[in-house]
Formats: structure tokens, C-alpha cells, sequence
């Protein structure tokens, strides 16, 4: 049973082995379009349904007033030809005439009526046109159509004959209009009528219910579709969409804020320390010797160095401080909130942590091993109502590097800072003299 299983699962993923693979976005696009696609197809026929049971409707008024337009018209044929017949040229023959005009389009439209086939009846495999409209017109009892032709053709014999004809041909086509046609005519075209109109009203009903189930269906293919498809399509955007923004801001190697990053929140840092008027601190870092490093253990080890010193970071210090590799073995950082003393303290069990941790590692032979390796680092602390610019300060904390690098390395330093003084605002100015 289970290697059947087997097998068949083989013979589907050969399958699919024959089509190039694709992509993830491109299978997503083509998901996306299917789905779209049998909603839009669906919605379509749902609108077919539609659109018959308005022709339905507007075909059953129509019938049944040409059905109901016959009755009386044969009535009227029927009435001015007696009193042609009986009255001579007294009588005006434009009535009948008129009718008999009347009678024949209504005739015209009823047979077309008939044998006009009906799309979607077609398409459900239902009846073409209307079976009791047709039995009736065509069938026995009533033979409606061709009684309705004979009664045509009859009163146009008829009218041929001068009004004081009296010969036995006129006598009898007198006849047939006035009662014998005439009277199968009429109980032909009210059993049409009423045999139409509740086949209209059925054929109606039909499609409503069909109307009924398809909406319903529609529905049920929307929320598959919404679980299956578009749920997994979001998902999978904002997977990718994390994705691609991590890689636009995180450093591959350490994980942390790269450059571009850290500048960004370094700005908003500094922008939110003016507006709280807070002191913020911000340093610089380099790991010293960092060629030879490389030069004498190899980059592979150069690089978990790199590595083991963002963990130390990450974890000597508080989260709401930005970190970030600005360059190869250069780090730069935001103390938020942290005023001169505190950031040289800060730093300072910085360094003395990196001092004391080597970083672990397995030699050629595997067996562990630990790097000692030190940070010089330089710094600068912006007080409340001061006003200078990332750059600046970057500049200012690079010296104060430079000097600790200068000074034997493995130091921290503080920086000098030059910069305007934000005036206060002129608001509290106004109310100081106000009170005065
Ligand atoms: P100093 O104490 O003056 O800073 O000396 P240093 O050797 O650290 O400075 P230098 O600028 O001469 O060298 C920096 C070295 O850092 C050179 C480069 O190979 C190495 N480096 C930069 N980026 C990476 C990296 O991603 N991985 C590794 N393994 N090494 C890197
Ligand atoms: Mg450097
Ligand atoms: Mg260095």
C-alpha cells in the first residue's frame, strides 16, 4: 500500500520536474491571477443568470401582451367582418383592416418568439424556447399558429369579394372568421397565455434558484481563496518584504545596524534628546591591531572576533542604546539618556569586558582556543541645548579615538565639542517679562 503510495507521489514530482521551475514571486503572480481569474469567471455567469432572468421577464411581458393583443384582435376581425358582410359598403373597412395588420405582426413576433432558442437554456441543456408556447402553436389540440395563418389567409380571401357578393365561397369564408376559427382560435390563445406564463414563472424560479447556489458558491471560492491563496500571498509578501529590509539595514556578519542604518537612528536619537532635552552620548569603537589579527590567525578568525565583539556590545549595553558597524572593524554607538560620567563609565566596563573576554575558538587541530584582542574607543556627550549634527559629532568622537589610539590604545577618550547653543525659547522669555 505504501510503496503504491510511493510511487504515485515519484510519478507526480516527475511531473512536475518537466515544467522549468519557477520562481517564488512568479508562482505567487500566477496564484494571485488564478484566483482572480475564477472570481472574475464566476462573477461573469452569475451575471449571465442575471441578464436571462431579465430577458425571461421582459420576453413573458412582451409574449403575453401580443398573446392577449391576438385575442382581441381576432374578436375585432371577427365582429367587422360580420357587419361588412351583413351591412355592405356602409360599414368603414379600415378597422378590420387595421387588425388584420396587427394580427399579422403579432403573428410575425409570436413565431419568432417561439423558435428563438434561449443561451443559456442551451448552455444547462434545458428546453430551447418555450415548450408549452410551441406545443400549443404547432401541436394538437390547438394547432394555434396555423389556425392563426388560416385566419389570416381567410380574411384576406375574404376582402377580395366586393361588399354585395353574395356567392357560396364568401358565405363560407364568412364563417370560418366570424365563428368556427374564431372559436378555436380564442380558447387556443387564452390556454397560451396561461400555459406561458406559468412556464415563464417556473423557468424564472429555476434560475433564481441557480442564481441562489452560485452566489453561494461564489462566496465558499472566496473565503477558500482567501485561506489558501491570499492569506499565504500576504504572508509570504511580508516575509519577504522583513526580509529585504533586514538586508538593507543590518550588518551580515554581526547583525547588526549598518551604516546607513545607524545614521538614521543616531539622527532620530539625537532629535528626540533635543526635544526631551536629555543628555545623549556617542562613540566610536575600533579594534586594535585588527590586521595583525587577521594576518596571524587568518580572516575566517578575524571575522568571529568581529562577531564576538557585536555579542559583547548587544549584551554590555541597554536596548534602547543604537549600535551599529559603521566599517570593517570600526563600531559606532548612541548612549540615549547618558551624561558625561556615565559614558565614560560605561565605556570604560566596556573596554575592561573586552579586555577580559577572549574571544573562543577551534584551532587547526580543533582544539579551543581563546583570542585576547582590545577596543580603543573616543566619545563625545551633547548636553540638553546644544545643537550639532551627527556628522559633527562623529567627527569630534573620531578625534577623541584617534587620540586614544595615539596614547597606546586599548583607552577611552573624551572628545571636545564646538558647536551653537540652541537660544531658549522665546515663549518662556515673553512670560518672564510679562510677570516681571
Ligand atoms: P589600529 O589599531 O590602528 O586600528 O590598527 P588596525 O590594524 O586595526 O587598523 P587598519 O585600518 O590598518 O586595519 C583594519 C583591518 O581590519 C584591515 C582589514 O583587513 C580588517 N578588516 C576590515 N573588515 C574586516 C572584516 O569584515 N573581516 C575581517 N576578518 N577583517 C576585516
Ligand atoms: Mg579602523
Ligand atoms: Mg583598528
Amino acid at each position: 500500500m505504501s510503496n503504491t503510495r510511493h510511487y504515485y507521489v515519484g510519478r507526480i514530482r516527475q511531473l512536475f520536474d518537466l515544467f522549468p521551475r519557477k520562481s517564488v514571486g512568479d508562482l505567487l503572480t500566477y496564484a494571485y491571477i488564478g484566483a482572480f481569474s475564477l472570481i472574475a469567471l464566476l462573477t461573469y455567469l452569475a451575471h449571465i443568470i442575471t441578464d436571462n432572468i431579465m430577458e425571461v421577464q421582459m420576453e413573458t411581458v412582451e409574449v403575453s401582451y401580443y398573446l392577449g393583443q391576438q385575442r382581441s384582435l381576432v374578436q375585432q376581425v371577427s365582429f367587422h367582418a360580420t357587419n361588412y358582410y351583413s351591412y355592405g359598403e356602409e360599414v368603414d373597412l379600415t378597422f378590420l383592416q387595421t387588425a388584420l395588420g396587427q394580427i399579422k405582426k403579432s403573428q410575425q413576433y409570436l413565431e419568432y418568439t417561439i423558435s428563438k432558442p434561449v443561451f443559456l437554456d442551451e448552455l444547462l441543456g434545458g428546453d430551447v424556447s418555450s415548450e408549452a408556447l410551441k406545443q400549443i402553436y404547432y401541436g394538437p389540440p390547438y394547432n394555434l399558429g396555423n389556425q392563426l395563418n388560416a385566419f389570416i389567409e381567410f380574411t384576406d380571401q375574404f376582402l377580395v369579394y366586393s361588399a354585395m357578393d353574395k356567392s357560396a365561397r364568401r358565405e363560407k369564408l364568412h364563417k370560418f372568421i366570424s365563428r368556427e376559427y374564431s372559436d378555436k382560435i380564442l380558447p387556443g390563445l387564452d390556454a397560451a397565455l396561461a400555459n406561458y406564463q406559468r412556464e415563464a414563472i417556473e423557468k424564472i424560479q429555476r434560475y433564481f434558484q441557480i442564481q441562489f447556489y452560485m452566489t453561494v458558491f461564489i462566496l465558499i471560492v472566496l473565503v477558500i481563496e482567501a485561506y489558501y491563496i491570499f492569506r499565504p500571498l500576504v504572508k509570504s509578501i511580508k516575509k519577504y518584504h522583513n526580509m529585504l529590509s533586514r538586508h538593507a539595514n543590518e550588518d551580515e556578519l554581526t547583525g547588526l545596524n549598518n551604516r546607513r542604518a545607524f545614521m538614521t537612528m543616531a539622527q532620530e536619537a539625537l532629535k528626540a534628546a533635543q526635544e526631551n532635552r536629555k543628555e545623549v552620548a556617542f562613540a566610536l569603537l575600533d579594534l586594535d591591531k585588527f590586521k595583525s589579527v587577521n594576518d596571524t590567525y587568518g580572516h575566517d578568525i578575524g571575522d568571529k572576533v568581529l562577531v564576538h565583539f557585536a555579542k559583547l556590545l548587544k549584551n554590555e549595553l541597554r536596548p534602547q542604546d543604537v549600535i551599529g558597524r559603521i566599517g570593517g572593524e570600526e563600531f559606532a554607538l548612541v548612549l540615549t539618556e547618558t551624561g558625561q560620567n556615565d559614558a565614560m563609565k560605561t565605556l570604560e566596563r566596556l573596554r575592561k569586558r573586552i579586555e577580559k573576554t577572549p574571544c573562543r575558538y577551534k584551532d587547526a587541530q580543533g582544539q579551543n582556543c581563546g583570542l585576547d584582542y582590545t577596543s580603543s574607543m573616543g566619545y563625545v556627550c551633547v548636553q540638553p541645548r546644544e545643537n550639532h549634527s551627527v556628522a559633527l559629532l562623529m567627527k569630534a568622537a573620531d578625534e577623541a579615538l584617534y587620540e586614544s589610539k595615539e596614547a597606546g590604545r586599548n583607552r577611552v577618550s573624551l572628545g571636545h565639542l564646538s558647536g551653537s547653543v540652541v537660544p531658549e525659547p522665546l515663549r518662556k522669555d515673553s512670560r518672564a517679562v510679562k510677570s516681571a
